[in-house]
């Protein structure tokens, strides 16, 4: 991979809900009624307006990815995106989470947004294990930025310090 397109993506450690971005990614489950984790945050931040839109929209099927505006938080949009959860690894796990980051890049490029950012989906409550799912999140996200002008940028938010060595230690790999 081109020193060019790793260098669109980004690395933080911290709250995604406070990301001052054209979208964050919203690690959602079918209904898109909010729930724990990322979810909930996300929803506690954005307020009742972000639940009325996505009781409209009537859900989304494991991994795709809808999109909604941002309400009360500094990011402009919300992509919904529903992982998979870990069952037994041989169960399309890795399929699903891999069309979760490329159907959530598809809507940002629809919609030229610029800047999206995204947490480690299914990997808190939905039980993916973590380097697993970095390695999918980091080569697919470096696949779509080499072939596609837009986004142009890619933030991986991180909410622990281990996901985001995990995450730096992947991204130096593919220099
Ligand atoms: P899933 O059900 O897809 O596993 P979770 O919300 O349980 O979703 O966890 C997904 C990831 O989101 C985990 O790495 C968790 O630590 C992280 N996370 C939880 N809250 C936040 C937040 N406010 N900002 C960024 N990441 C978060």
């Amino acid at each position: 991979m081109t020193d060019a397109t790793v260098s669109r993506i980004k690395v933080v450690r911290g709250d995604i809900t406070q990301l001052d971005v054209d979208a964050i990614v919203n690690a959602a489950n079918e209904s898109l009624l909010g729930g724990g984790g990322v979810d909930g945050a996300i929803h506690r931040a954005a307020g009742p307006g972000l639940l009325a839109e996505c009781r409209a929209i009537g859900g989304c099927p494991t991994g795709e990815a809808r999109i909604t505006n941002g309400y009360r938080l500094k990011a402009r949009h919300v992509i919904h995106t529903v992982g998979p959860v870990y069952n037994d690894g041989d169960s399309d796990e890795p399929k699903l989470l891999k069309s979760c980051y490329e159907q959530s890049l598809k809507l940002a490029q629809h919609r030229s947004l610029k800047e999206v950012a995204f947490p480690c989906i299914s990997t808190g409550v939905f039980g993916f294990p973590k380097e697993e799912a970095c390695e999918i999140a980091v080569t697919t996200v470096l696949n779509w930025l080499h072939a596609h002008d837009c986004p142009a940028h890619v933030t991986f938010c991180c909410f622990s310090e281990d996901d985001a060595a995990i995450y730096r230690t992947r991204l130096i790999a593919s220099k």
